[in-house]
């Protein structure tokens, strides 16, 4: 896809970031690259089949993509945050890193029961991630409609913890 090529050309690598053995994928260039950020932004929206009512973007990448997404789709946009940074009656996930553990959050009510929800972030790595994300989604009384992704780290399986979720990457790696 004309996304995919651009991605391919303008990800840059840094081998043992932030820790030793971690090949971190940057896709700031990539963001930073009107076309190549519109072609993703066309795709994700394109390249899930099925009706969504709402994008949730996960902190802090996911963010750019929920907004353009969400805007592009004429649908609306959920934050999922970082522990302790919502208001009100949230609900938490907490899960396991590759070093360490993280904690996600979502703020109830925001949408009609049923709602059907597109997750989106940058990378997809062990899946831990959006696999906690999507437990968010279905304990607020929503629909995971699916996971759309720029990159894909193959090696890692994240897709063998989203159940039979629909997974779109715009590239896998
Ligand atoms: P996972 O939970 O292992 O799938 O990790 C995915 C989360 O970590 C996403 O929110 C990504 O933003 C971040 N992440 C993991 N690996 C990378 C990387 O190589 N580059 C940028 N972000 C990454």
């Amino acid at each position: 896809s004309p996304a995919a090529a651009h991605v391919r050309s303008l990800l840059a690598s840094y081998p043992d970031f932030p820790q030793p053995g971690i090949m971190f994928r940057d896709l700031n260039p990539v963001f930073a690259n009107a076309a190549a950020f519109r072609s993703i932004v066309d795709e994700l929206v394109d390249g899930h089949h099925g009706r969504f009512d709402a994008v949730a973007g996960i902190e802090a990448r996911g963010f750019l993509l929920a907004a353009a997404v969400g805007y592009a789709a004429d649908v609306a946009v959920l934050a999922v945050r970082k522990g302790g940074k919502l208001p009100g009656t949230v609900l938490t996930e907490e899960y396991d890193l590759e070093y360490g553990s993280a904690r996600l959050e979502l703020e109830v009510g925001q949408l009609p029961a049923g709602s059907r929800v597109l997750v989106l972030d940058d990378v997809l790595a062990t899946g831990g991630t959006v696999a906690a994300t999507s437990r968010l989604i279905e304990r607020a009384g929503y629909v995971l409609a699916g996971v759309g992704v720029v990159v894909e780290l193959t090696d890692l399986a994240g897709r063998s913890r989203l159940g039979d979720a629909s997974v779109h990457a715009v590239v896998s790696i």
